[in-house]
């Protein structure tokens, strides 16, 4: 029997606000423990809290950003249980009147674009950390993330793979940074994501029973849970087992998922409104306020990207993922554009973001902002090339000392004297010097193994160090072979 799997995602951003959600403390990661908190957030008897007006604001440009409805009367509720971590007893969270409601997000899978439902997303406050030392024999908790606030974006169940679910987090990790609401930093927790997932054979209509995995926090980890998970519960059925309602925690160390509890129903929390804060009521003219200081997102810039530098859909994509690269890349572009080459070739631009710079990126787990290379420094390197200066080959040796460094690429080719020889005596001479050594090749190239050239180009250049003008090299050759 062929099985499909059906998995929906629930995804927690932590906003990217100064102060918690309802008290003025700093959310500031990696502070002493316990250093920021107050009453409010630790949930002391009689105090108030109060909605942190930026953590809103967050919420619907979110909701925008995501073709959601905003509700113009939304409301926090209460969701009571029981946790150490959690002083109050009860989280404030968002109930049956969300902020957001029936949204999309556009994901491409294979050169097909798939939309993805958005069911809702709401405001919520985080809960502390618990901390267990000593083999298990301390606990510690540490109330500094207490009320730090959260969005929960809930997606319908509209993913199919595991290839689906990880493309999903990536297009909205990217629109979440792109916005500046979350950093995305799934390492240390902004971002982290329980899948429900069930699987059904091909056909069917009902959706089978669901486990919950939770614990994922890395887009790799996505893939293999799910990954795992299917497999599970595929191998249960056939088995003629049962899929039990349940959650599931992914070890990521041993690469499976294991049964943490059984699953809990909305009633089990009893939710009630939450009466220590008023209705959240929006006005339309907010709303219409912050979609015009919506930016540009990853979507909308792909294509523009596409039709204005007349890239492949595959390059924009890429570009596009992050803010900054796809600045990086248009800055790039546009020197370019303005040097000496005359014509750019913004697709020449784009192979070497997306190709050596994305691979240094990504060896050395290095950010764009950070990068000590700056776009027109590209551009500089490029000139070299096109007017002869320097081979492709050399380039990308110098490329490499420009990220490291951030000099120009001028500078670089003069101190190492890595200028490429296009004196046609100076290349006729090493030529005839590797003809001379290698008398049998000749031989066989003449008698019609042609494809020896590429052996007598490699010998060329490497007596040369590879600053032999490749395209007179190649011309030279045929010439003096044929002689
Ligand atoms: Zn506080």
């Amino acid at each position: 029997m062929h099985y499909e799997a059906v998995i929906g995602l629930e995804v927690h951003a932590q906003m990217l606000t100064e102060s918690k959600i309802f008290c003025g403390c700093s959310t500031k990661f990696g502070s002493e423990p316990n250093t920021q908190t107050c009453p409010v957030c630790i949930g002391m008897p009689g105090v108030l809290p109060v909605l942190n007006r930026k953590a809103l604001e967050f919420a619907i440009k979110t909701g925008l950003a995501m073709n959601c409805r905003i509700s113009p009367y939304s409301r926090f509720a209460r969701k009571n249980y029981f946790y150490p971590d959690l002083p109050k007893g009860y989280q404030i969270s968002q109930y049956e009147l969300p902020i957001c409601e029936h949204g999309s997000l556009d994901i491409l899978v294979e050169g097909e674009t798939r939309r993805i439902g958005i069911t809702r997303i709401h405001m919520e406050e985080d809960a502390g950390k618990n901390i267990h030392e000593g083999g298990g024999n301390f606990s510690f908790v540490d109330l500094n993330r207490t009320g730090v606030p959260l969005m929960e974006i809930v997606s319908e169940p509209d993913m199919r793979t595991p290839r689906e679910a990880s493309e999903y987090m990536k297009k909205l990790r990217a629109i979440l940074r792109y916005l500046g609401v979350c950093d995305g930093n799934m390492e240390q927790g902004s971002l982290r994501c329980d899948a429900n997932v069930s699987v059904r054979p091909a056909g069917q209509k009902e959706f089978g029973t669901r486990a919950e995995v939770k614990n994922i926090n890395s887009f790799k980890f996505v893939e293999k849970a799910l990954e795992y998970e299917i497999k599970r519960q595929i191998r249960l059925l056939e088995e003629g087992g049962k899929v039990i309602q349940e959650t599931r925690l992914w070890d990521s160390s041993r690469g499976i998922t294991e049964s943490m509890r059984g699953k809990e129903e909305a009633h089990d929390y009893r939710y009630f409104p939450e009466p220590d804060l008023v209705p959240i009521m929006v006005e339309q003219e907010w709303i219409d306020m912050l979609k015009a200081s919506l930016p540009e997102l990853p979507d909308t810039r792909r294509e523009r990207l596409v039709s204005q530098y007349d890239l492949p859909e595959h390059d924009a994509d890429l570009l596009t993922s992050e803010r900054p690269l796809a600045d990086w890349y248009e800055e790039a572009a546009a020197s370019y554009s303005l040097s000496i080459s005359g014509i750019a070739q913004y697709k020449t631009v784009s192979n070497w973001v997306t190709g050596e710079l994305a691979r240094l990126l990504n060896e050395e787990n290095g950010s764009i902002e950070e990068c000590p290379l700056k776009p027109s420094q590209l551009a500089g390197l490029l000139n070299l090339i096109d007017d002869g200066t320097i081979s492709g080959k050399i380039a990308k040796s110098v490329f490499e000392e420009m990220y490291r460094t951030g000099r120009n690429a001028e500078d670089i080719v003069k101190e190492k004297g890595l200028v490429q020889i296009s004196d046609s005596g100076a290349i006729e001479k090493a030529i005839d010097e590797i003809i001379a050594r290698n008398p049998k090749e000749v031989e066989r190239f003449r008698t019609g193994d042609e494809k020896l050239i590429s052996f007598f180009v490699g010998q060329v250049m490497k007596s040369t160090r590879g600053k032999a003008n490749p395209q007179m090299v190649n011309e030279i050759l045929k010439k003096k072979l044929a002689g």
